[in-house]
């Protein structure tokens, strides 16, 4: 399947979709705290989803239940929001949201702490939002998806931490999965060409220990083997000539 190039019109579209799934995580910071559950969190992002006219892009995809995915601790991915999760200090969540306006998408996933976290999750979701800010930073026409993975594993490594295999980044637009898929490790000068009007969901799943992970019985949520922590940050970014404009910023 081709990469699709889109237009400024549709980038303009999905800058609509981004800004709106921005307000939905921005949101979800300022509320979460010791006690919620992550079916709170579901809540409150149901709600704003709805008020900015969008829909989920997550709810009934493959029959996931839910708009969010809450993944605690050494949930890595896919966490699916319960009432029974109750939030507790020191705690780390990661909440991946996707929806649509329009028939535009937009896919954004962030870590946060819930209340004083302790330093090696810190170090852990720091680690990983700079990793995303690096793959950002090499993202330019004619720069590799072999660059933007090795961006992401230099920081990743440097830090002491792992880039998950198992999940990819994305292309994304009018499906929330197009291609090509984006690794979080690679090499320099390898892999496809970045064009401009490539859009693309970038997203390193970090783990503080080793990289394997493994699905629940659920079906969906990914935890990591050896039971350590697991953050992923997630921006939906246009390939513009000279660099990347962040949709979801
Ligand atoms: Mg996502
Ligand atoms: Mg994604």
């Amino acid at each position: 399947m081709a990469i699709v190039i889109r237009t400024a019109k549709e980038i303009a579209r999905m800058r609509r979709s981004g800004i709106a799934l921005r307000g939905v995580l921005d949101t979800l910071r300022a509320s979460i705290a010791p006690g919620m559950t992550t079916m709170d969190l579901e809540e409150i992002a149901e709600a704003k989803i709805k008020e900015a006219g969008a829909i989920s892009a997550f709810k009934g995809y493959h029959d996931f239940p839910c708009v969010l995915c809450t993944s605690v601790n050494s949930e890595v991915v896919h966490g699916i929001p319960s009432a029974q999760r109750v939030l507790r200090e020191g705690d780390i969540v990661s909440i991946d949201c996707g929806l649509i306006i329009d028939k535009y998408y937009a896919d954004s996933a962030i870590t946060l702490p819930v209340g004083k976290i302790a330093g090696q999750a810190q170090q852990l979701l720091e680690a990983t939002e700079k990793s995303l800010q690096a793959a950002i930073a090499v993202v330019r026409a004619g720069a590799t998806l072999g660059d933007v993975g090795a961006a992401v594993q230099e920081v990743v490594e440097s830090a002491g931490f792992s880039v998950v295999r198992d999940f990819v980044g994305h292309g994304i637009g009018t499906v929330m999965h197009e291609e090509p898929q984006i690794p979080n490790y690679g090499r320099r000068g390898q892999g496809i060409k970045l064009r401009e009007g490539m859009v693309l969901a970038i997203e390193p799943m970090v783990n503080a220990g080793q990289h394997s992970v493994r699905v629940l019985e659920d079906g969906w949520t990914a935890v990591t083997v050896d039971g350590s922590l697991s953050a992923h940050f997630e921006h939906t970014i246009a390939v513009m000539a000279e660099g990347a404009e962040v949709l979801t910023a």
